[in-house]
This record gives structure tokens, sequence and C-alpha cells, in this order.
């Protein structure tokens, strides 16, 4: 079975590297001649382009940055044909990029109107995750896509969960997303207060890791050094998951979150936050570092006083 795994990035190339691994037979592609170098280094085949890489393919991935990426991989630009055009007939479309609920629904529909199946299924768990194989995949989805595709998101995750029909994987995606910037802002916070008001970070670490404050933004995630060792705040906020890309899930959720009309009022606070932090140098920093612009603004706030 020929799978065909474009986009060779960060995630992609890990990714496509496991799968190789395991002894399948994948064709790769990217854009980027730097990321077609790292790919055929680490042992990855590498087409001369992404449709070349895709003809015949029985299972063809897509780990790209945005919807529009993926929606014009898919159907061809200029006039050129697209992946849905070349791949065997009636073959698997698996998207893991993030992107928009709405992006990848019109994904699964030009997929469906080309006589394929598909899925998008984004993941969590970062670059660390895609090396070891221990990614967690939320998948949308026909039932019998989804049967198809699992032995081979195993080869890639630790986890697999079928969140439903078309789109529901990127909802499932942005929702927990929104959850995590908006807790990893309240522990940042928290740790700000805590230090004006005499409190250690250990202290405040030991109280709320086994109280009602407990959660991943605090246990694995803490943003002051000291606590876990092995969360960013310990090396400069060096990622983990970057300023921007908690933006850029933000911006998805706020999309989303605009078309059904929910007051999610802290969510949208978090997007704002986010951006702000994203704009500056927490674009390339840990999402935790959002505790250094907290810090900040708030010594500005008592300056004034
Ligand atoms: P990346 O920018 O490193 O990789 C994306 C790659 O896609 C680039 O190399 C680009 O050249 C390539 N590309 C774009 N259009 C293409 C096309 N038409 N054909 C072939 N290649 C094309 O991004 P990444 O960090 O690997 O992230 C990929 C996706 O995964 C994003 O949507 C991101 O939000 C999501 N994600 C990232 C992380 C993370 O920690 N990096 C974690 C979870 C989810």
């Amino acid at each position: 079975m020929k799978i065909s795994f474009l986009g060779l990035g960060h995630m992609g190339l890990p990714m496509a590297r496991n799968l190789a691994v395991a002894g399948h037979d994948v064709v790769g592609f990217d854009l980027s001649a730097d990321a077609r170098d790292a790919a055929r280094e680490a042992g990855v085949a590498v087409a001369a382009t992404g449709t070349d890489a895709a003809t015949g393919a029985e299972i063809v991935f897509t780990m790209f940055q945005a919807g529009p990426q993926v929606l014009g991989a898919y159907r061809g630009t200029d006039g050129a044909p697209g992946l849905l055009d070349v791949a065997a007939p009636g073959a698997l479309f698996v998207d893991c990029s993030t992107i928009a609920v709405d992006d990848a629904r019109a994904a699964h529909a030009a997929a469906s109107a080309s006589g394929h199946r598909s899925l998008d299924a984004p993941v969590s768990g970062g670059v660390v995750g895609a090396e070891n194989a221990t990614l967690a995949f939320m998948v949308g989805g026909a039932d019998d896509a989804f049967a198809a595709a699992l032995p081979i998101l195993d080869v890639m995750g630790a986890r697999v969960v079928h969140c439903g029909g078309p789109g529901l994987g990127q909802a499932a995606k942005v929702c927990n997303n929104m959850i995590l910037a908006v807790s990893q802002i309240a522990v940042a916070e928290a740790f700000v207060l805590g230090e004006r008001l005499g409190l250690s970070h250990d202290a405040l670490f030991d109280v709320a890791a086994h109280a009602s404050g407990q959660c991943w933004a605090l246990t694995t995630n803490c943003p002051v050094p000291g606590p876990v060792p092995t969360s960013p705040a310990n090396r400069d906020f060096r990622p983990g998951f970057a300023g921007a890309l908690m933006s850029k899930d933000l911006a998805l959720a706020a999309k989303a979150i605009d078309r059904t009309g929910v007051d999610a009022r802290m969510g949208m606070l978090a997007r704002d936050i986010y951006n702000e932090f994203a704009s500056g140098p927490g674009a390339g920093q840990d999402f935790s570092g959002v505790i250094t612009t907290i810090r900040s603004a708030s010594a500005q706030e008592q300056e004034q006083q």
C-alpha cells in the first residue's frame, strides 16, 4: 500500500519517518527544499512534486500549517491537477494539520466529490510526541474511513479518538486548546499574584497541584522554574508549544465562536492576550512564557499607583 505524506515540517517529518521505519511504503514531499533534504537524510523517500508523491497513493497524509494550503493542495491551483486528481481511486485522505472546522469540512466535501474517503485528524503532543510516536489524534469522518486509518494512525500515536463526523476532530482540537490557553493564563496570573502577596512559588505549587486548582498548565507546563523541572520555564521558555501556534489556534477558536454565537468571553480574552504575546518575542517562546508579559504589565500598574 502506497502512502503519500505531504508537509515534512516539524511535525510531518517525524510522523512520516515513523511510518517508513514501521515498514510502510512512504513517499513524501514538501515545498521547502530544506525540508526535502532533511527528509532524505532521515530515510524518507521524496518525490519531485506533491502530485508525483500522491500519484496512485492509497493513503494521502497532509501536515500543513493552514486550511487554504490544504484546500489548494487537494484541488490544485492555477488549473494544475491537485492531490485529489492523482491519488488511487477511492483513496483515503487524512489531513493532520490544525485548521478551521469549516475548512476541514470543505476538504471533506472536495474529497467526497472526487470519490475519495477522508478524515480530519489533528494532533496534540508536539514535536516530541511526533518523534516518539506518542501523538494524540482527534479524528473526524465516517466510520469506515476511521477504521481504515486506525492501524496507520496507531503507528504514529499513542491515543486515537474518533470524535464524530467530518470536522469534529478539528472541533475537539479547538475546544481543547481554548481550555489550555485559558488555564495557562489563569495559572500565570495566580503565580504573579502570589509573588505580590509574598507567597513562594513552591508553596503555591504544593497547594494548588493537589487542590482544586490542579490542571496540566500547572503540573506539567508550570510557568515558573523549579516545581516541575521539565517545564519550559526552566529553559528560558524554549518551546514546547510556541506562542505563535497558540495564537493561531485561538484564531480558529474565535472563528468557530463567531459562527456559533457562543458567549465565550474567556476564550476571546485568551485570544487577545495570546495575540499580544505572539506579536513580540513570545512568538517563538513556549506559550507558558505569557507569565512574563503578565508580570511586566503588573509592574507598570504598580508604578502608576
Ligand atoms: P511546519 O511549518 O514546520 O510544517 C509545515 C510544512 O508544510 C512546511 O514545511 C511547508 O513547506 C509545508 N507545505 C505547505 N504547503 C505545502 C504543499 N502544498 N505541499 C507540500 N508541503 C507544503 O509546521 P508544523 O509545526 O509541522 O505544524 C504543522 C501543523 O501541525 C500546523 O497546523 C500546526 O498548528 C499543527 N501542530 C503543530 C504542533 C507543533 O508543536 N509544531 C503541535 C500540534 C499541532
